[in-house]
């Protein structure tokens, strides 16, 4: 699990500073609301820093799979051009990085055809973050798609044959889906030692579990989130409202303290120092201080993003140009892979 996943992870640091070039990163993030700080910390701080070490970046805005769990994609344009604001104002450049919508890119759901077959309906049942995701869906009955995202996200990683994918907690076990795909796609079609797919990688960034301000999964669908893009004053009215507990102490200890601890850490994410020092600096002076601390921390660290996400939201056109562009490229990455799956598999006409 996430242990193994850690340590995965800490490898992986090191191949990448030897060899950048060697890695294809694809993330995405699904228009369903502001990017907040779970993201960030979770994985967009990551993306960044492995766009600037020279890894090749691939970020898409999952808008088919808004429809996993609500009736209606709501607001989607401002969504997606939301998600747009949001990367650039954080520092991915799309000079260098690709930015695009799913929906803009059929052959890229055409993998989807051959995949489905490659993975059972006991295994998609089996699937924690699917289960949780339904527990908290806003829909009555699990749709097809629902029960099939992580058919999806194997398309959605292996179209560009990303290599890396840097995550939050919740998606390993649809990582794994993707790595079974890929393996299984191998075996079946590939030619002797010639793989099709690479087999990716989960990265795991310090804080692949950042919880919200009621003390669960911080998430764009449950009202606990600090969006990135919320001014100063929503902020602290935020982390004011958060839950804590009754010891006046502040300690940092995430398995009997999560609430507590989850703000400690958002706290030292924001300096860039240790969650330990920061409890011990505030020591007795209980929730009231840390919350303080707090806001101070994030609404400095997100200043100058926040700037930069005000001047980017001048120009719409640019941020649809950006799309367009990036709809171009993946297209044709997406078309030549298809192209190579249709010849692999040998079987269509
Ligand atoms: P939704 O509620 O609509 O599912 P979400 O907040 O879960 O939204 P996603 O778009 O599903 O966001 O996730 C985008 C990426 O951000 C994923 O890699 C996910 O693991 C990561 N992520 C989301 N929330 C957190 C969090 N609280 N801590 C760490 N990583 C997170
Ligand atoms: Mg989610």
């Amino acid at each position: 699990g996430v242990l193994a996943a850690q340590r995965r992870s800490a490898e992986l640091e090191h191949l990448i500073r030897e060899h950048p070039e060697r890695f294809r990163v694809l993330t995405g993030d699904r228009p369903t609301g502001q990017l907040h700080l779970g993201h960030y910390f979770g994985t967009l701080h990551n993306r960044v820093r492995l766009q600037d070490l020279g890894a090749e970046m691939m970020v898409l805005i999952a808008d088919y799979q808004v429809l996993t769990d609500r009736d209606f994609a709501d607001r989607l344009t401002d969504h997606v051009e939301g998600l747009v604001l949001d990367y650039l104002a954080i520092g991915i450049d799309p000079e260098r990085a690709t930015i695009f919508t799913h929906s803009a890119i059929p052959a890229l759901n055409q993998l989807l055809l051959p995949f489905l077959s490659l993975i059972s309906v006991a295994e998609l049942s089996r699937n924690p973050t699917v289960k949780d995701e339904i527990a908290h869906s806003r829909q009555a009955a699990v749709s097809g798609l629902m029960f099939t995202y992580p058919a999806h996200q194997a398309a959605d990683i292996l179209f560009c044959k990303a290599n890396l994918v840097p995550v939050g907690q919740d998606q390993l076990p649809h990582l794994e889906v993707t790595r079974t795909i890929a393996r299984r796609f191998n075996n079946r079609y590939g030619n002797g030692g010639n793989p099709v797919f690479p087999e990716p990688d989960a990265l795991l960034s310090a804080a692949p579990l950042l919880l919200g301000t009621d003390g669960t999964k911080m998430s764009k669908s449950r009202s606990n989130a600090i969006a990135l893009a919320a001014t100063t004053d929503e902020t602290a009215k935020l982390i004011r409202g958060a839950k804590t507990d009754s010891d006046r102490h502040i300690t940092y200890d995430p398995a009997t303290r999560p609430e507590v601890s989850s703000l400690v850490l958002l706290a030292a994410l924001c300096l860039d120092c240790d969650p330990h020092q920061v409890a011990d600096d505030i020591g007795s002076r209980g929730a009231g201080a840390l919350k303080a601390t707090v806001t101070e921390a994030v609404n400095g660290y997100l200043a100058p993003i926040r700037a930069r996400r005000a001047q980017y939201a001048q120009d719409r056109g640019y941020i649809r140009q950006v799309l367009y562009h990036g709809n171009e490229r993946a297209t044709a990455i997406a078309e030549a892979t298809l192209k190579e799956v249709r010849a692999a598999m040998n079987a269509l006409y």
